[in-house]
């Protein structure tokens, strides 16, 4: 039903991370998390904001956990960290089968790519396209900041800061990739982690200098926590923060790690 990430009464985020695990569509697909953040203005009306809402498949069953948390045709706003079908194919399935005035954030690199995750047509006005340089958002009164994250891992990439909360929903930096269904919570030990995270990272960024242009960007806020979209760990406390902003700043990965070897033709298929 989503676990509660924050909540100070006006102001609300919810994780769903097990809509795959509870289920028949766990298939291959990997595991994915989608974020709700509720705010409440001074009159009490609510509006939801998702981010990441994941793949096709899975908007109807998130709609269904939607509900208990805010009426779904308050949801005005969804913001997509990138262009990949797990994070964005949801967004216009969304469109389809709900009649709502639900705008949907997405770089301005992907704005006319992720039409074609959808079967049918929605008018260009619904996407808002966030500028490089990324931008502020007001959420019913709440501020959200669209964070350049650029290659981070996708060339159009952002992260969302929210400031209410002071989470940093950082999209595919932070993923871990664990064997066996884990329950949803904090990184405890934060070196014993790094063997889950660190083959994700050398593969899907794409060099040191975007990791530690990143890291001196994030370090100017005041975060409370990292939650990535992939895995069931999250950074929580400025201690393990800090220690996630450091590992990511000298990270070798990417073009770093390329060599003439990995652009090698392939050999003959030696199967008849
Ligand atoms: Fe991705």
């Amino acid at each position: 039903m989503g676990k509660v990430l924050f909540d100070n009464g006006s102001h609300k985020c919810i994780v769903f991370d097990d809509i795959m695990r509870e289920s028949e569509l766990k298939g291959g697909d990997i595991q994915s998390n989608q974020f709700l953040i509720i705010h409440g203005d001074a009159g009490g009306y609510e509006e939801g904001l998702l981010f990441d809402p994941g793949g096709s498949k899975l908007i109807q069953p998130l709609h269904q956990r939607l509900k208990s948390h805010v009426s779904t045709n308050r949801i005005k706003k969804i913001v997509l960290s990138h262009q990949d079908p797990d994070t964005g194919a949801g967004a216009a399935q969304w469109m389809m089968f709900t009649n709502t005035t639900t705008k949907i954030y997405v770089s301005d690199l992907w704005v006319r790519f992720i039409p074609h995750f959808s079967r049918s047509d929605f008018a260009q006005e619904v996407f808002v396209p966030v500028p490089d340089k990324g931008m502020r958002i007001d959420h019913n009164g709440a501020e959200i900041i669209l964070l350049p994250a650029h290659f981070l891992h996708s060339p159009g990439n952002f992260q969302l800061y929210d400031t209410a909360s002071k989470i940093l929903f950082s999209g595919d930096l932070g993923t871990s990739i664990m064997s066996g269904e884990n329950t949803f919570g904090p990184v405890v030990d934060f070196e014993a982690q790094v063997k889950y995270m660190e083959g994700f990272h050398k593969r899907y960024l794409a060099s040191e200098k975007a990791c530690r242009l990143w890291a001196q960007m994030v370090r100017k806020l005041d975060i409370e926590a990292i939650v990535p979209q992939h895995g069931e760990r999250y950074f929580e406390g400025k201690k393990t923060v800090n220690k996630f902003i450091d590992w990511i700043e000298n990270l070798k990965c990417g073009v770093d790690l390329f060599s003439n070897e990995s652009y090698a033709v392939p050999g003959k298929s030696t199967a008849s």
